[in-house]
Parts: C-alpha cells; structure tokens; sequence
C-alpha cells in the first residue's frame, strides 16, 4: 500500500510551522511514508504576515510555494514523492485544496477575493478537490464550527492536531450522514508532532490529480491512525 501524508506545513511558509520543507521530507521518507501533499497556510491563514503583505501577486505566490519547493527539491533527492497544495482557511472552517498548481495561483489572483463559495466552484472547475479539514476542532482561535457540506468532497476524520479524539469522532459522523469520502491528515508542524496520519492508496499517484481522483471516486483504501504506524 502507498502512504500518503495528506496535510502539513513548513516554516518557509507557515507562521506556525518550525520545520523546513526539506526537513518534513527527511523526516517522512524515514518514517517510511511513499507521499507527502505541502498544504501550507494560505493567504487567508496562517501564512506569514510578510507574505500577505507582499502587493504583487506572482511574487506573493512564488513566497507561498517556496516550502513545497524545498521539500519538493529534497524530495527528488531522497525519494519521496512531494505534491502540492494548500489550506484556505475560511474563518475557521480549513478547505484542504488539492488539484491545483503555482501556475494556475499566478493565473487566478481572484481565487483570494472571492468568497468561499465561489473560491470552491473555481477549485472544482480547475478539476480539483476539497477536503475539510478537522472540521470538529474546538481550540480557543476558534469560535464556531463552520459547515460547508454543499461545497466539500472529503473530510478528514483524524487530524493529528486535535485535542481530544472526539473532534475525529465527530468528522467521522459527519463524513459517514453525508456519504463523504474519509480521509486522514497528521497536521504536522513540528519534529515533535507525534500523532501522524495520512492515507493508503491501493495504486501509486504520478500526480497530484491522481489523489483528486481517489478522493472524488471514494477510492482511498484506508485512513492511517498513529497506533498502526511503527516509529
Ligand atoms: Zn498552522
Ligand atoms: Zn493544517
């Protein structure tokens, strides 16, 4: 079976994030992971306040992918398959955002002034797919638990940055009433983030849009919980 780490971040990108891109891929390609998908902050998140700042569109999207690029670089180096994408945040409620490229970011400056609705129909017609993340989550930066059944195509029914296990439990609900295809995601930031996730796929992705297919095709063979992994 293929593991693929389907959610994490780098310090060359998130605020929140104390490892490199190349150091999330040493680290995943030790652990024995075949993928790793960079979902860093996006503008809108937690990404770095210099990066928001940045008034000119292709340079603030070449600053946004430079932690994918690094772990994409080690990568190629190491073995390790490294794909990209992104987490939108909407007020709290975290679009993981799959399918899509830096060319079609520079292409497509109005993806960040559009609301969330209509940001998740250009997602789906560039032929990609979103996942919500921990969308359970309670945690103090978050005020409300925001539900967007209508525009979603998975869930993430562990996330390995949740509090307590409930807030999986409940997406696991979630993703079961509506029929949603399930995934899991570790989260991770940091050396010290333990509780890693991901998925098992059943064929090797070439590309990212081959895990768009999974997701929108039910097509993914397993979540991986911490407990299955040996480390
Ligand atoms: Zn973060
Ligand atoms: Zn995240």
């Amino acid at each position: 079976m293929y593991k693929l780490e389907t959610h994490m971040h780098t310090s060359q990108t998130s605020a929140c994030a104390s490892m490199t891109g190349e150091e999330q891929a040493r680290r995943y390609k030790s652990l024995g992971y075949d993928g790793i998908i960079i979902t860093d902050h996006f503008f809108n998140g937690n990404c770095y306040q210099h990066i928001k700042d940045c008034g000119d569109w292709e340079t603030k999207v070449n600053m946004f992918t430079a932690g994918y690029e690094a772990a994409k670089a080690e990568g190629d180096r190491i073995g390790l398959d490294v794909f990209f994408g992104l987490e939108y945040c909407y007020c709290g409620a975290d679009l993981l955002t799959y399918g899509i490229d830096k060319q079609w970011l520079i292409d497509h400056p109005e993806c960040i002034e559009a609301d969330v609705f209509d940001y998740c129909d250009m997602i789906h017609q560039a032929g990609g797919a979103i996942v919500h993340a921990h969308p359970f989550r309670q945690a103090g930066y978050l005020r409300e638990i925001r539900l967007v059944p209508d525009k979603i195509d998975g869930v993430e029914v562990y996330n390995g940055g949740n509090a307590h296990m409930v807030y999986n439990d409940r997406a696991k609900f979630y993703a079961e009433s509506f029929g949603f295809t399930m995934t899991g995601g570790s989260d991770s930031h940091h050396i010290y983030d333990n509780k890693l996730s991901g998925v098992l796929l059943s064929g090797n992705p070439k590309s990212i849009g081959d895990y768009v297919f999974d997701i929108l095709n039910d097509n993914i063979s397993g979540v991986i919980y911490p407990e299955d992994l040996n480390y």
